[in-house]
C-alpha cells in the first residue's frame, strides 16, 4: 500500500500520487499515460485524471503496480481498476496487469484458446486475477520467454495444473519441477497455433512464442521504444551475449507478426509489412549497419 507520508514532491496536488518506494517499472506510464509520467528516475502524477475513463485507467495502473507505490487520498470504486484484468488486446489475447515485484514489474499474457488458455510469463498470484482466469476457462501451459520474468510460476502452475515450458540454458534448481524443456536455437512448433522461437541475447537459453502468426511475446528480447520510436534491444541489458542477440534478432525476419508484446518496454502493434522493416532497422542498428541503411 502507497504510504502518503512518503508522497513523492513531484506529484501534482490531488487525489492520485507515487510514493518514494516506485521502482521506475514504467507500467503506470503505459496503462495510464495521460495521468503518470517520468520524473528523475521515478514516477509521479503530473495530471490528475478527469474523465472516467482516465480514472479507470489510474485505477488499473495501481493494480497493476508491483510495489503498491501508487495511492489515492479520496475513497474510490477500486473494482474498477481490479475488474479490468485479464484486459482483451485483440483475439483472445490479453495482458494481466497485476505485476510482480520479482519480475521487476514485468508484464504478462493470457490467451484464451479453444483447445486450452496459455499463460506468457507469470503475473502476480493475485485472488482476483486468479477467478477472472478460472472464469476465462483457467490455464492449460506457462510459457516462459527466460528466467527473470517467472515470478509467481509455481502457484500458477499448481492452481490450475498447468504445464510449464522453459528452455533448458535458463533453468536452475531455484525453479523447482519444469513440465517441458526447450532445446536448441531451431524454432519449435509447440501447438498447431504457437511456435517457440529460441533467441539467445539477453540470456542464454530466452525464447520468443509466436501466436497465430500475429502475436510475437518477445519478453526482454526487444521492445517498443516510444522515445525513440523504433523497436529496440538494448545492449546494457543483454547479459549473456550481444553477438548471439544479434543473430536472434536476424532470425526473427524469418517470421511475419504484428504484435510485439514485451515482458519490459512497450508494446506495438503495426500491420505485418512494417513490423518487418522495423525489425530489419533493428537488425541493421545492432550490426552496427544503421547509418548504410539510412543513407540507402
Ligand atoms: S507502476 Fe509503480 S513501480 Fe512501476 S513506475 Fe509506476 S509507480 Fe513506479
Amino acid at each position: 500500500m502507497a504510504a502518503i507520508r512518503k508522497r513523492r514532491p513531484e506529484n501534482v496536488a490531488g487525489s492520485f500520487y507515487v510514493d518514494s518506494t516506485c521502482i521506475d517499472c514504467d507500467q503506470c506510464r503505459q496503462i495510464a499515460p495521460a495521468s503518470f509520467s517520468q520524473t528523475g528516475d521515478q514516477s509521479a502524477v503530473f495530471r490528475q485524471p478527469v474523465t472516467p475513463e482516465e480514472t479507470r485507467a489510474a485505477l488499473e495502473a495501481l493494480v497493476t503496480c508491483p510495489v503498491g507505490s501508487i495511492g489515492s487520498t479520496t475513497k474510490l470504486d477500486f473494482r474498477l481498476g481490479l475488474e479490468s484484468f485479464p484486459k482483451p488486446l485483440e483475439d483472445g489475447v490479453y495482458f494481466c496487469g497485476f505485476a510482480a515485484e520479482s519480475s521487476f514489474g514485468a508484464s504478462s499474457y493470457l490467451l484464451v484458446r479453444p483447445s486450452g488458455n496459455v499463460l506468457v510469463d507469470s503475473p502476480r498470484f493475485a485472488t482476483q486475477l486468479v477467478r477472472r482466469i478460472e472464469a476465462l476457462g483457467g490455464l492449460q501451459t506457462i510459457l516462459l520467454t527466460h528466467r527473470d520474468d517467472v515470478a509467481d510460476h509455481a502457484k500458477w502452475a499448481e492452481r490450475f495444473g498447468a504445464a510449464r515450458v522453459l528452455h533448458r540454458d535458463d533453468y536452475s534448481s531455484r525453479f523447482g519441477p519444469i513440465e517441458r524443456f526447450l532445446e536448441g536455437v531451431e524454432p519449435i512448433p509447440l501447438f498447431d497455433d504457437l511456435v517457440a522461437i529460441p533467441t539467445p541475447g539477453h540470456t542464454r537459453g530466452h525464447v520468443v512464442f509466436l501466436f497465430r502468426n500475429r502475436f510475437l511475446f518477445t519478453g526482454d528480447h526487444m521492445w517498443w521504444s516510444p522515445r525513440r520510436r523504433q523497436l529496440y534491444a538494448s545492449r546494457s541489458v543483454s547479459w549473456y551475449s550481444w553477438t548471439e542477440q544479434t543473430r536472434s534478432m536476424r532470425r526473427l525476419l524469418d517470421f511475419d507478426f504484428e504484435w510485439v508484446l514485451p515482458g519490459h518496454g512497450w508494446r506495438f502493434h503495426a500491420p505485418a509489412s512494417e513490423m518487418r522493416r522495423q525489425v530489419e532497422d533493428c537488425v541493421a542498428e545492432m550490426e552496427g549497419r544503421s547509418d548504410a541503411r539510412r543513407a540507402s
